[in-house]
């Protein structure tokens, strides 16, 4: 298995870069890859570098009128006052130069995975550069442009008629694709995230299940802020074995933010390590379960570069291969390289420590309320299973 996964890759993807306070910071993406170095645990040979996304793949799911504004805003030609009405130019997705090539190629990344496993050169494929699931048909949004995931989960349906399940465990609402399909009954959508009530986008409720035809289609599982470990699990676990045995998948799309952990700057869960070694491990079953095999993973949203990312995304990899060297400690050579420019106190180990923060205070109270959403979310699934069984 190990010699057929890939692992797109190259520094190219570093030049997705609005500036240098700007939270989306892709230098993550260069200290994951070292950090599987010092570990031996990527070949050369499993890297492939991803090719750029051609105009025509984009108008898959992006207008030719929003290609053109980024287009010209990569070049310095676009107003501000346009600019606004394609959601450039904002604090959260400022323009920068060359911006339509450096996001073509994060797109173009998650396709070169996609043809990599549809034509079995191999069984898995990671683009961590990919995840830009806010992005929208006509308009960018929250530090996405084009939006990778959407357009490859369109070339999936055209070129490869498959069914596609993307499951998205972002802290934030994976709102961008759920809308690209959300009247496409080949497209199951399942995003776990905290809830939209503080927190951007703002959408993601439980009744958002899909229109026309996709009715159905469309699941959603918003979990309360200071969302721990157990809970957090509890409803991933449920929600992806419930709705992969659902929708029974030609192929699975991860997204892989990893902004739920308690020290993500930007967002309010309480997770920790530990849900980033059981998010890909239940992925990589799932696939096997119904899909031959076929998982592509992508990266998303993580805004504690240092301490979380590169743990985080190391463990899909270290999954992926079937590479049991991710216990104890982290490999010293990367801490201590790292150390002198991180600004925080690396971690040592794989794992958090116990007491990573204080206690939850209202953890029952939490508990209760996403089981309580779980089981909404998931009705239509097991009310449907229950009658078929009477
Ligand atoms: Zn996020």
């Amino acid at each position: 298995m190990k010699d057929r996964t890939a692992f797109i890759f190259s520094e190219e993807l570093l030049k997705y870069k609005f500036n240098s306070h700007h939270p989306f910071n892709q230098f993550r993406l260069k200290l994951t890859v070292d950090l599987l170095n010092k570990l031996n645990a990527l070949d050369p040979n499993q890297i492939v570098a991803p090719r750029m996304a051609s105009e025509e793949e984009l108008t898959l799911i992006h207008h030719p009128d929003f290609i053109e504004a980024v287009k010209k805003a990569g070049s310095g030609q676009l107003s501000k006052e346009i600019a606004e009405n394609y959601g450039l130019g904002t604090e959260d997705t400022p323009m920068f130069p060359n911006m339509h090539e450096a996001s073509s190629l994060l797109v173009g990344g998650t396709l070169t995975a996609v043809d990599y496993v549809m034509t079995g050169k191999a069984l898995h494929a990671l683009h961590l550069g990919g995840g830009l699931h806010h992005g929208f048909r006509g308009k960018a949004s929250g530090f996405c442009i084009y939006n990778d995931s959407s357009v490859a989960i369109k070339y999936l349906l055209e070129k490869y008629n498959a069914r596609v399940l993307y499951v998205d465990t972002d802290a934030h609402h994976g709102d961008g694709v759920q809308w690209s399909f959300y009247d496409e009954p080949n497209v199951c959508t399942l995003s776990i995230h905290e809830t939209g009530r503080y927190l951007f986008p703002g959408t993601g409720n439980i009744n958002e299940r899909g229109q026309g035809a996709g009715y159905g289609y469309s699941f959603n599982i918003p979990v309360d802020a200071f969302t721990e470990d157990e809970s957090w699990l509890y409803a991933y676990t449920h929600a992806f074995r419930e709705v992969a045995e659902f929708f029974k998948p030609d192929v699975i799309l991860t997204q892989n933010g990893a902004d739920a952990h308690y020290y993500d700057p930007l967002t309010h869960l309480s997770a920790t390590m530990n849900i980033y070694r059981e998010i890909p491990k239940l992925a990589h079953e799932m696939a096997h379960q119904y899909c031959s095999g076929r998982w592509i993973a992508v990266g998303g949203g993580g805004y504690d570069i240092w301490r979380v990312v590169p743990r985080a995304w190391a463990l899909i990899w270290l999954e992926m291969t079937e590479n049991p060297n991710c216990y104890g400690a982290l490999p010293h050579e990367w801490v201590d390289y790292w150390q002198k420019k991180a600004g925080v106190e690396l971690p040592k180990e794989w794992n958090d420590p116990k007491n990573l923060y204080p206690p939850i205070p209202r953890k029952e109270e939490i508990t209760e309320k996403n089981n309580l959403t779980l089981e909404k979310a998931l009705y239509p699934i097991r009310s449907q299973k229950k009658s078929e069984s009477i």
